[in-house]
């Protein structure tokens, strides 16, 4: 069986760890693949080459580096069928989906190729006499991604790129669920001429995590993942005095107002709930319906979209599917019982997902799309973030309760406003507690040139991952004043003691 090694210093390095964890293709429920969980030793290693490789690329001019960014950047677009038949294998989603994971990662690869420009200071003439202020944004040196497995290319390139292009060397954790993706990406970036060492990945699981979370040659760390792994994360990557982002789990509520095209937020709906079953942290979980006629409308629109939904392998010949497996067994296991649950605790199952059966496919971790009417916030269902194709309709009386029952959520990661009426969706833009918002677009994900983050326990750091904020994360600010004699010999030149003022 395949072993999915580490690559470490440009090349893939066997590990001599005897932990393991095994890859399932989540469409046949069969392991194909197992990967190393690396101990502290191969960690430190492939910190070290990092550290190694920091002084030469860190004075590789940006130009250079940005050039490193166009060559990747054709190599993904060449390789994109292939990469996302490998992320369909070992995560499950479907190939179209898949393609679009990899597009939205290439976007900020192509955002890094500007890094010339990104990365220019600011310089002030004559802030005092012949005196001049400029700001140089400096790489930080060793940076770590941490990530989470449901998109294994997309949020890796919301890191490394921007890390990378601005002089950073950079190791990768990725999620042992489906690990292949980052050592595909390594060889790529070695083939767009990426010196060895800039870039590096170590396979494992907690141990791994501990020894980049604390090592004193890392940097800055950048997480995506659930909210209590997130929250660990911050407080240990802190304490130990290293720069630190860590992006959180979701709950997002989109608020249907009865003026709404309910032609349209049902057929946004439907994508935003249940493409890639659900296990996207910009997925709509939460229905607040305003009004029982708009509740009743909507069900009904969603009742019939969803017994048309293709359910099935992520990889077929013929027409698509529309949404594919779960990752794994447990998290199969997890999402119905969350099912039971909701019913338990009183919730309406309009459609149950549970026993769905995929004929050939009867071992893989398919759950069908859920539907519950009558939530209410104190149930599981509502309160917890499930991560399937699970959407909970919550009924609300009108406008303000929708919006309190929104601000109330721990978390605030997007949230998206269907209407009409241009004054409520701008009240709800400006009121709501959230990060990311959409109005009349289900899910908001802002492009590689803005930057993406939640609110509330959805994130834990003040910047969040690319954009100008990535910019800036992956660097720090020096700003140097400078005199030179000529200007000195202008004034009279005694020694002051006083605070310096211009
Ligand atoms: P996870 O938190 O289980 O794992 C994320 C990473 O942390 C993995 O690399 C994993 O190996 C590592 N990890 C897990 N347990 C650890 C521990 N105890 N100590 C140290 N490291 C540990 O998340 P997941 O299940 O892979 O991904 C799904 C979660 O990610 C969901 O909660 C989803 O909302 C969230 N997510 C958030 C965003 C965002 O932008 N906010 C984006 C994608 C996913």
């Amino acid at each position: 069986m395949e072993t999915i090694q580490n690559f470490i210093n440009g090349q893939v390095s066997a590990s001599h760890s005897q932990r393991f964890s095994p890859v399932f293709n989540p469409a046949t429920g069969e392991q194909t693949k197992q990967v190393v969980l690396s101990d502290e030793a191969e960690t430190t290693a492939a910190i070290i080459a990092a550290e190694q490789a920091f002084p030469a690329w860190s004075k590789t001019s940006p130009l250079k580096r940005s050039r490193v960014m166009f060559a990747f950047k054709a190599l993904l677009e060449t390789n994109k069928e292939k990469l996302a038949a490998l992320i369909s294998s070992e995560h499950g989603k479907v190939l179209s989906d898949a393609m679009g994971e990899v597009t939205r990662g290439l976007e900020v690869v192509e955002y890094a190729c500007g890094i010339p420009h990104l990365q220019k200071g600011e310089h002030s003439a004559n802030v005092g006499t012949g005196v001049d202020s400029h700001s140089l944004m400096q790489p930080l040196g060793v940076c770590v991604g941490i990530t989470p497995f449901n998109f294994p290319a997309m949020v890796p390139m919301w890191m490394f790129p921007i890390a990378l292009a601005t002089g950073n060397t950079f190791v990768l954790k990725p999620s042992e669920k489906d690990p292949s993706l980052a050592l595909q990406l390594a060889e790529l970036l070695k083939q767009a001429g990426l010196p060895d060492g800039v870039f590096n990945v170590v396979n494992g699981d907690k141990q791994a995590v501990d020894v980049l979370l604390t090592d004193h040659r890392v940097q800055a760390v950048s997480f995506v993942g659930s909210t209590p792994i997130a929250e660990y994360i911050y407080s240990t990557a802190s304490a130990h005095g290293k720069r630190c982002q860590a992006l959180g789990g979701a709950k997002n509520h989109c608020l249907l107002m009865p003026d709404a095209d309910l032609d349209m937020a049902t057929n946004a709906i439907m994508g935003a709930a249940y493409g890639s079953a659900g296990e996207r942290c910009m997925a709509l979980s939460v229905v607040v319906a305003v009004g029982d006629e708009t509740a009743d409308q909507l069900i009904d629109k969603l009742k019939v979209q969803i017994q048309a939904m293709r359910v099935g392998p992520g990889i077929v010949d013929g027409p698509e599917n529309d949404m594919g497996p779960v990752v794994t067994a447990q998290h199969k296991a997890k999402i119905c019982d969350f099912i039971s649950t909701g019913e338990q605790q009183g919730a309406s199952l309009l459609v149950d997902g549970r026993d769905v059966l995929i004929k050939g496919h009867e071992a893989g971790y398919f759950v069908g799309p859920t539907l519950f009417d009558n939530v209410s916030p104190e149930m599981t269902i509502y309160q917890e973030e499930i991560f399937g194709p699970v959407l909970a309709i919550v009924r609300v009386p009108n406008y303000q309760t929708a919006l309190e029952l929104i601000n109330r959520n721990e978390y605030g990661n997007g949230t998206a406003i269907f209407t009409r009426d241009g004054e409520t969706a701008r009240e709800f833009s400006e009121n709501v507690l959230a990060g990311m918002v959409g109005v009349n677009v289900p899910i908001p994900v802002p492009m590689a040139f803005h930057s993406f983050g939640g609110w509330k326990r959805s994130v834990f750091g003040p910047l969040n991952v690319h954009g100008s904020d990535g910019v800036r994360f992956y660097t720090r600010m020096k700003t140097v004043t400078s005199r030179w004699p000529a200007s000195v010999r202008l004034e009279d030149h005694e020694s002051s003691f006083a605070m310096p003022t211009m």
